[in-house]
């Protein structure tokens, strides 16, 4: 292995980009974000030259004899232990694990607690509301089947009263360690022990409950408190709500999603409400006070005389609250002028004299085809 291709650098590098070089990879690669195998190998492999690099002395070493002493002591890739990432601060033995924290900001720890608590999943969920729920607000009631901390044994998956023992897959060291003898030496690698997932020690008695899983699948009624204005495609986040964590690791969070069914007599854009409605042309020529359907009730509105077609009244406050506040959006409504298509005799008469004492000269003409 060549450290300065690892990461990417020249023989010259200073060690401040050396660091820069290796926090992009390790950052990239980083096993927390659950990448392939691949990547773990180019995690391990940058951080294995950020070993030799980041260190003075081990780099004027590895100039000077191509390899470090710690690589001929151990022979293979120096003897490190890059299995399992949980290990990481331990195999870099003191002032690693803070490089990772740094980086990491805890990271390195984190990665570390395969074997400690772990928290537990989120919940995902759809909540189906309809237009006036989503407008006015509700209580939902779901069911939901999740994993909660096992009250029988309190989360720590041994039957009450039975002791911890050494486990005997790993003899108590938490860990499997696996010798491969390869044209370059010999490598060590050790996984972290399946069957006590790291802790060297075992309930002698497995918690008959929660058969030392640590939780049981259970189904649960959940409220949830739709605020008024909510959107669809909105998203509610209940902390703690989602499953019980592991050995005492924290609960995760439930996601409600929100999906709102859409109304046929009103249309939502942000908090506002928009709807049209169609008025005589006797309105609009001499003006009215005409009922408007809004989401908090009819309300009277004046139309004044002259009005046009498609003219758009703003009806201030009457749209959707905004969510968590006394506000609320406008409703707009856009009048609609309808054309008289049948016209009795009389009023066919009257049409004439109005239109002669509005001195319009008009030849009337039979409907259309179209018409
Ligand atoms: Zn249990
Ligand atoms: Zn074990």
């Amino acid at each position: 292995m060549n450290p300065y291709k690892s990461l990417g650098v020249n023989k010259e590098a200073t060690a401040d980009e050396i660091k820069k070089a290796y926090r992009k990879l390790a950052l990239k690669y980083h096993p927390d974000k659950g990448g392939d195998k691949e990547d773990e190998n180019k995690f391990k492999e940058a951080t294995e030259a950020y070993e030799i690099l980041g260190d003075k002395q081990k780099r004027a070493q590895y100039d000077q004899f191509g390899s470090t002493g710690k690589q001929a002591e151990g022979g293979g890739f120096g003897g490190f232990d890059f299995s399992g990432f949980q290990n990481v601060n331990v195999d870099f033995g003191g002032g690693f694990g803070d490089i990772f924290d740094s980086f990491f900001g805890g990271g390195g720890r984190q990665a570390k607690q395969k074997q400690g608590p772990l928290r537990g999943g989120d919940i995902e969920i759809i909540v189906h509301l309809t237009f006036d729920e989503s407008v006015f607000g509700t209580t939902k009631e779901v069911e939901i089947s999740r994993y909660e901390k096992c009250e029988h044994c309190k989360g720590m998956g041994n039957e009450p009263g039975s002791k911890m023992v050494n486990c005997e897959t790993c003899q108590g060291t938490g860990q499997r360690i696996r010798i491969q003898r390869t044209p370059l030496g010999q490598i060590q690698t050790a996984a972290t022990c399946e069957v006590c997932n790291g802790a060297g020690k075992i309930p002698e008695k497995k918690c008959r409950e929660c058969k030392g899983e640590y939780r049981v699948l259970k189904n649960q009624k959940i409220k949830i408190k739709i605020p008024a204005g909510i959107h669809d495609k909105a998203a509610i986040r209940l902390s703690g709500k989602g499953e019980a964590g592991v050995r005492g690791g924290p609960t995760g969070d439930l996601f409600a999603h929100i999906s709102v069914t859409s109304s046929k007599e009103f249309i939502r854009e942000g908090n506002d409400i928009s709807t049209s409605q169609n008025i005589h042309l006797l309105q609009a020529v001499m003006g009215d006070e005409i009922k408007v359907k809004t989401i908090h009730g009819n309300i009277k509105l004046k139309i004044p005389a002259g009005t046009e077609s498609e003219k758009i009244f703003k009806l201030k406050g009457y749209g959707v609250p905004l969510v968590g506040s006394d506000l609320k959006g406008n409703h707009y409504v856009k009048i609609i002028v309808d054309i008289p298509k049948k016209l009795s005799k009389r009023e066919k008469e009257l049409y004439e004299e109005l239109a002669k004492e509005s001195k319009l000269n008009i030849k009337p003409q039979p409907k259309g085809i179209f018409g």
